[in-house]
């Protein structure tokens, strides 16, 4: 039985999914302790909650403390079953955390799987479809992971409503961990607006603040088209495309929050990341290290990237992915970012 503060670092949700995530993978089982300690409500919200019952029913696994707001969990997972399977955050929780959650276990699965996921698709604090789809899921295939990802109906919070669909093809065989220290040549830039059941003039608005601040023409900014049954919402994404990468960043709009100052923070966001080389953003750069360290620890084989920044969240989810598999993560300030080292541990 792994034991695990969730207090620990960042205190946040990312604990308790890279928990799940590698105690499917493993099969070693785990007690966690202080759910999202730090954070203001802590405890299992509605999109943790989903994240637990997803684990529960792929893996057959014992569960307790499976309830909202419960700040322990003990859960011993059983071997994960590739299947159809549709899970429902129930509120606008984020569908893509619940995704990451058991994306690793069905990828090491002996066949594949089919996921439908309801609720938020496009949420703060969590990785927007999009992003997933562009930056994330191309980075997991080059490890020799297929996976095809398809956005049903966009859903922003409060509303919800949203849907994705995931098709995952057994990988175990196939995964060869790479390095990822350079972007490579610069393919594309271009922002997009979605705001559906919203003024169009919150979009054009956006889409011109930063397009002006950028130097972006006309033909890089653009309306995307949105669906009847879709939204309220509003995000403003900026897609850099490279040779060996794709960043995806995003903001959100608010209600009392106006237009350019939505766009602003995106453009702080486009132009942190212009001033440095490395190769990925601060979100990738915590994501990233559990699918590599999976395939690391299943090859044998050492992997570097390179990242903008490190952040608290990226810190803590080494030390727990740490707990669980045999690697080690080394990190270096380089000039212009971070070096993260990768190694399986004999
Ligand atoms: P809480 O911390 O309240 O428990 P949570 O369960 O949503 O919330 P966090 O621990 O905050 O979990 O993790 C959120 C994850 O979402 C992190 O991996 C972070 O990198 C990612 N993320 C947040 N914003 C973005 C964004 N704009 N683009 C891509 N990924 C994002």
């Amino acid at each position: 039985m792994i034991e695990i503060d969730g207090s620990t670092g960042e205190g946040g949700g990312q604990i308790l999914r890279t928990s799940l995530a590698l105690s499917m993978c493993t099969g070693q089982p785990f007690r966690l302790s202080g759910i999202r300690a730090n954070r203001p409500r802590p405890g299992l919200m509605r999109q943790h909650l989903t994240c637990v019952k997803a684990a529960t029913v792929i893996c057959d696994a014992d569960v307790q403390g499976d309830e909202l707001n419960s700040q322990s969990l003990m859960f011993t997972p059983r071997k994960p079953r590739a299947g159809d399977y549709a899970f429902n955050v129930g509120t606008a929780g984020s569908c893509t955390l619940v995704l990451q959650t058991v994306w690793p276990a069905l990828l090491l699965a002996d066949a594949p799987s089919r996921l439908l996921i309801s609720g938020g698709t496009h949420n703060p604090m969590a990785p927007p479809f999009h992003f997933l789809e562009r930056s994330y899921a191309p980075l997991v295939r080059r490890l020799g992971a297929d996976a095809s990802l398809t956005l049903r109906r966009l859903g922003f919070f409060p509303a919800g409503g949203g849907e994705i669909e995931v098709e995952i093809s057994p990988a175990a065989d196939r995964l060869q961990p790479y390095d990822l220290t350079e972007r490579g040549q610069k393919i594309d830039s271009y922002a997009e607006c979605f705001a559906p059941a919203l003024p169009r003039a919150v979009a054009s608005r956006e889409l011109e603040f930063l397009g002006t601040a950028l130097g972006w023409n006309a033909d890089r900014l653009r309306v995307a088209p949105v669906r009847q049954n879709e939204g309220p919402g509003n995000a403003l994404l900026a897609t850099l495309a490279y040779e060996h990468m794709t960043e995806v960043f995003t903001q959100f709009g608010e209600k009392g929050i106006t237009a350019e100052k939505v766009a602003n923070a995106l453009v702080h966001e486009v132009r942190d990341y212009q001033l440095s080389d490395a190769a990925l953003g601060p979100h990738l750069a915590d994501q990233w290290a559990l699918p590599l360290a999976i395939a690391a620890w299943k090859r044998q084989r050492s992997a570097v990237y390179t990242c903008t920044t490190l952040t608290a969240h990226a810190k803590t989810n080494f030390e727990v992915i740490e707990r669980f598999l045999p690697v080690g993560f080394s990190t270096k300030q380089t000039g212009k970012g971070w070096r993260v080292e990768l190694r399986p541990m004999k």
